[in-house]
């Protein structure tokens, strides 16, 4: 998300208490059932859902301070209206640090939202379906839990399908038009954004092979 930085927004993150400080001491020991959204940006989506399910545990990921500063504003702006969201939590670090920050099987799911293309194939490492991400995923996730990933960039979605096959996993479910279908959906702030340009959403649903 490019989004300029926010002065203070170190701080502000640091001092919230929507915000995970010390990942590290929760290692195989995060409170389950644990959802986590790679790459969260301002945060609707895991919101809705955590509004929606109040016993699942909700954990947003994402780099960057200032696109946190975004997602607690937005979280606290709804607690206000609509009472306490105690079960979402984001935690500002890089997906690499994935296995240093979760037990073995410790993570019940995932979902990645729009993210980054990296459209050069010399950044293909850098996309969160590359085999690279894949393993780590693998590390992380409960045995028989699933990977959802939504998309408006075809070219993302066509190498994730041969990508995370690839990784020892199998598409489950995909679509190259979520909305045209009778799916269930919550949507993410990106989603809207380009589903509004007319842009189709493609989604896809990966487990483990047998
Ligand atoms: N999921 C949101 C935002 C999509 S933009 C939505 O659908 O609206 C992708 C986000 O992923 C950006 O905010 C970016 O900062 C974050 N991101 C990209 N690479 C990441 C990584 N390796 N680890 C954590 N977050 C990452």
């Amino acid at each position: 998300m490019r989004l300029r930085h926010i002065k203070g927004s170190e701080e502000f993150v640091a001092n919230s208490a929507s915000t995970i400080n010390n990942p590290e001491d929760y290692l195989g020991k995060w409170p389950h059932p644990l959802h986590i959204e790679i790459g969260m940006g301002k945060g609707r989506f895991l919101r809705t859902l955590a509004r929606m399910n109040p016993d699942i545990n909700y954990l947003g990921i994402e780099i960057y301070e200032s696109v946190i500063q975004k997602a607690i504003e937005r979280k606290e702006k709804d607690e206000a209206e609509n009472g306490p969201l105690g079960n979402l939590h984001f935690l500002c670090m890089n997906a690499e640090r994935l296995p240093v920050t979760f037990a073995e099987g410790e993570v019940d799911r995932i979902y990645l939202n729009f993210s980054d293309p990296w459209p050069k194939d010399r950044h293909a490492k850098r996309r969160l379906t590359s085999p690279v991400f894949m393993k780590l995923y693998d590390r992380v996730l409960k045995k028989d839990g699933e990977i959802e990933f939504k998309t408006d960039n075809v070219n993302l979605f066509n190498y994730s399908l041969e990508s995370i096959p690839q990784s020892g996993w199998d598409v489950v479910y995909k679509t190259f038009d979520l909305h045209s279908e009778a799916t269930p959906n919550v949507m993410t702030e990106y989603e809207e954004k380009f589903s509004e340009k007319g842009n189709k959403i493609c989604k896809l649903v990966a487990k483990r092979k047998a």
